[in-house]
Formats: C-alpha cells, sequence, structure tokens
C-alpha cells in the first residue's frame, strides 16, 4: 500500500525535525516542506497541503510558545491533528439502526467496486445479527444483475432485481417496498456507476434517490482514482445528498490522496474501507487510530513479535485490526470475553498483557472466573445497542444502572463491578491504539515509537 510509504515519509519528516538540536522556525519549515512534498506526491490537491501548512504554521507560533514547552511535541501534535482534519468533515455519517430500517443508496463511478462494495457492506451487518438486503437498481451495466446475485446468493442474503425492467427507479421502488414488506432492517440499493461527463445517468441517479428517500447515500470511490478524486466526488454530491465514502481497493498500488479529496469534496467520512475482492476483507475506518497507524505512533513491535508467535498466521490480521483500533467498547469487551471462553486467539495473547488475564484466568481457578465472565455477559445482553457501542462509562447514570440490573436479574451491585472492570480493561487496551498493523515482512520505519 503506498499509503504506507506517506506514512514512512511523514513519520522520518518528523524524525530528522526531532533529532534537531535547536527546533526554530528553520527546522519546522525544512520539516513541513518535506511533508508537504510527501502528500502531494500521494495525489492529495495542492490547495489542502497548502491550508493544513499554514493552519500548522498558526497553531506553532514560536513567539508564544513559552520557553521550557516541549515544541516537538506541540508540532506532532499539531501535525497529527491537521491530518486527522484532513480526514475528518466533523461531522458523523448517518448510522443505520438495528431492527429500524434504513435505506442506503450506493453511488460512485463505474468499475469503483460499488457492486462488491454493496454486498461486503451488507454482509458485515449480517454478522453482527442485522437483516439486510440487495436490490440492483443498475440496468445500464449488461450483466450487473447477475453479478449482484452472485454475491448475495454466496452471502446468504436476499436480493431483488430483474432481468426485463429498464426503469431503475420501478426497480428500486418495488425492491425497497417488497423487504420493508419482508422486515428487513438494511435496505441496500445499489446503482449504475456513473462519470461526471453523463448527464442522463446522473438524472436517473436522482430519481432512483428522489424515488426511495435513502437515510443515507454512499459514494464509493477506487483509492486509485488520485486527483480526480475531488471533481467526480463534488458532482455526485452536486446531485444526491451523498453522506458517507468509502473506499476501495485499499490494498492495491494506489497512492491513496484521492481519499482525501473526496472527504473535502463531499463534506462526509468514510465509514469503511475496502482491502481485497473478497466479501470479509471490508474494514471500518475511524480517523486517529488510522493517522496514528499510517504514522507509526506507539512502538508495539515487541508486543506484536509475540503476537506472530503464538497466533496461529491466519488469525493475525484480525487480531491486530481490532488492537491497532484502540476504542474500547462494551461490545469489544463481550467478544473478548467470548474469545476468553473459548480460548482463542485473543485468550493467548491477551495471557501476555499484564493485568487481563491475572485475573480472568487465574490457573486453577478457571471454573470461577469463567462463571464471573458469563455473568458480566448476561449483564451485557440487558444493554441496549447504544450502551454496547458506547466506550464512555458516564453513560450509565442511575436508571441505566438499575434497568440493566432488572433485566439481568442481577443486583445493582454487580453491574457496578462490571462496568468497573470495563473501564480498567478499556485503561489497558487504550494502550494498543496505533498499532501499526504490518503486512507481510513489512516491519519498516513506521513503528518507530514517535513519542520517544
Ligand atoms: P462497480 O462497477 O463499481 O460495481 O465495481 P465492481 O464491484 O464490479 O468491482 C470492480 C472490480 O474491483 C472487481 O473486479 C472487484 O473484485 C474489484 N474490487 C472491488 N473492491 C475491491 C477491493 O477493495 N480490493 C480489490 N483488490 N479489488 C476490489
Amino acid at each position: 500500500m503506498v499509503l504506507a510509504q506517506l506514512g514512512g515519509s511523514i513519520a522520518r519528516a518528523l524524525q530528522q525535525m526531532s533529532n534537531a538540536t535547536i527546533i526554530d522556525e528553520k527546522v519546522l519549515s525544512d520539516c513541513l516542506n518535506e511533508i508537504s512534498r510527501a502528500l502531494l506526491q500521494a495525489d492529495v490537491q495542492f490547495k489542502m497541503v497548502r491550508e493544513m501548512q499554514l493552519n500548522i504554521k498558526r497553531i506553532v507560533s514560536f513567539d508564544e510558545l513559552a520557553a521550557g514547552h516541549n515544541k516537538r511535541r506541540i508540532i506532532q501534535k499539531a501535525i497529527f491533528d491537521e491530518l486527522c482534519n484532513m480526514l475528518d468533515p466533523g461531522k458523523p455519517s448517518y448510522t443505520p439502526k438495528k431492527g429500524k430500517t434504513s435505506v442506503v443508496m450506493f453511488v460512485g463511478l463505474q468499475g469503483s467496486g460499488k457492486t462488491t462494495t454493496c454486498t461486503k457492506y451488507a454482509y458485515y451487518h449480517q454478522k453482527k445479527g442485522w437483516k439486510p438486503a440487495l436490490v440492483c437498481a443498475d440496468t445500464f451495466r449488461a450483466g450487473a444483475f447477475d453479478q449482484l446475485k452472485q454475491n448475495a446468493t454466496k452471502a446468504k442474503i436476499p436480493f431483488y432485481g430483474s432481468y426485463m425492467e429498464s426503469d431503475p427507479v420501478k426497480i428500486a421502488v418495488e425492491g425497497v417496498e417488497r423487504f420493508k414488506k419482508e422486515n428487513c432492517d438494511l435496505l441496500i440499493i445499489d446503482t449504475s456507476g456513473r462519470h461526471k461527463q453523463e448527464a442522463a445517468l446522473f438524472e436517473e441517479m436522482r430519481q432512483v434517490s428522489e424515488a426511495t428517500k435513502p437515510d443515507l447515500v454512499i459514494f464509493v470511490m477506487d483509492s486509485s482514482i488520485g486527483q480526480a478524486a475531488f471533481d467526480q466526488a463534488q458532482a455526485f454530491k452536486q446531485n444526491v445528498p451523498v453522506g458517507a465514502v468509502i473506499v476501495t481497493k485499499m490494498d492495491g498500488h494506489a497512492k491513496g490522496g484521492g481519499a482525501l479529496s473526496a472527504v473535502a469534496a463531499t463534506k462526509s467520512p468514510i465509514i469503511f474501507i475496502g482491502t481485497g475482492e473478497h466479501m470479509d476483507e471490508f474494514e471500518v475506518f475511524d480517523v486517529k487510530p488510522f493517522v496514528s497507524r499510517l504514522l507509526g505512533m506507539g512502538d508495539w513491535s515487541g508486543f506484536m513479535e509475540k503476537i506472530h508467535e503464538v497466533v496461529p498466521t491466519d488469525q493475525q490480521p484480525e487480531l491486530l485490526q481490532k488492537l491497532s483500533e484502540g476504542t474500547f467498547t462494551l461490545r469489544i469487551m463481550y467478544e473478548q470475553f467470548q474469545n476468553i471462553l473459548n480460548m482463542g486467539s485473543l485468550g493467548q495473547v491477551f495471557s501476555m498483557i499484564p493485568g487481563f488475564n491475572a485475573e480472568f484466568m487465574p490457573k486453577g481457578r478457571e471454573k470461577e472466573s469463567q462463571a464471573r465472565i458469563k455473568r458480566f455477559m448476561t449483564m451485557m445482553d440487558s444493554m441496549t445497542n447504544e450502551e454496547l457501542d458506547s466506550s464512555n462509562p458516564k453513560l450509565f447514570n442511575e436508571s441505566r444502572i438499575m434497568r440493566i440490573a432488572r433485566g439481568s436479574g442481577r443486583s445493582v451491585g454487580e453491574v457496578i463491578e462490571m462496568l468497573e472492570e470495563y473501564k480498567r480493561l478499556a485503561k489497558l487496551w487504550s494502550k494498543m491504539k496505533g498499532l501499526k498493523i504490518p503486512k507481510k515482512g513489512e516491519m519498516s520505519a513506521l513503528s518507530r515509537n514517535m513519542n520517544a
């Protein structure tokens, strides 16, 4: 992934700055020039790069920095924050809720990976207990319906489309109506790929959107599109209310800078990235962990060597991904408890982390600790999705705690004990944030600890 090279170049520029004896304006300028060059090489728009430079120079005012302040850290933080800002439009996208019907429409250029991504998105949610359904409103490309049908059948996801009907609006409306009746909660509409010059196709896309009133329109973008991304993304945004972006083919040789442009053009966040042709090569995208990883913040190489030692190769990517995402929700705790009960890969790895396993799997007391974990899981079964997906213990006010206790037949004291345990584990987990995920044989400069 060429993005890794971008991360490497930025990390090196920061390292050079850190090595300088005195940090003055010239050193900062050199560092920023180096970073700008790397961003431009990665196809990030000149305007965005320029803005980033100016913002950082404004934040890091040498006149205002009192002597004794750690300038290196202030500069590093300013650069980190600016990179995050470039990827974060500042407002989250609409999030469908399980059990409540949401219509999600996919748009994008032909060949961007739209149809594949529709299925990946459906499959991702299906695994989490949703009832997704796919509607093929692409009547333009021959074979589009067959492709969707094939993918949907493989993933056992209901689908709707037609070989005869040529009006995509009609198909979309019929499909949505049908799956609403069948109580599906995530209705996904795949539309024809189009190019910004194709006015008729844009009009058709607008009509599908108006007729189905999607709760969310997702713009799918191939990460290799480069500089053209801004204009294309903007053209889509001008015609339909794009609310989120999914960047595909992040596993390829794309420069990746186009992703930043798409965020800027649509003012919408990237919610997932595609990392391969297979159904499960699909990852949730979160800005801060992504930038941390890009810059190799946090030196977990030693920890990872241990992972390579004890975890079977095929289980490593998923495990590393989870660790690197950093945010520890109650749902993750629930999943980890399941893992610990199965003594799967995470169970083994956590046995190496001080504090994690000592209490959960003390030798000779496995039965007792298993019962404790199961008790915690019963209480979590009484939580709402909002509670499970939260990483904020303050959410649990008195009435929520009482509701959970009542729902699970446990005492208030036990719920509080479980929440205390959550806080303790969240603290341990947060230490793993920014874990760099190396591809095969790639243990690059990225894993250098920038905080050193
Ligand atoms: P559409 O025309 O936008 O619907 O695009 P398709 O879904 O047909 O995808 C076009 C090609 O890109 C297919 O060969 C897909 O297998 C491939 N593809 C889609 N997403 C990814 C990805 O994340 N990584 C890789 N390597 N290939 C992908």
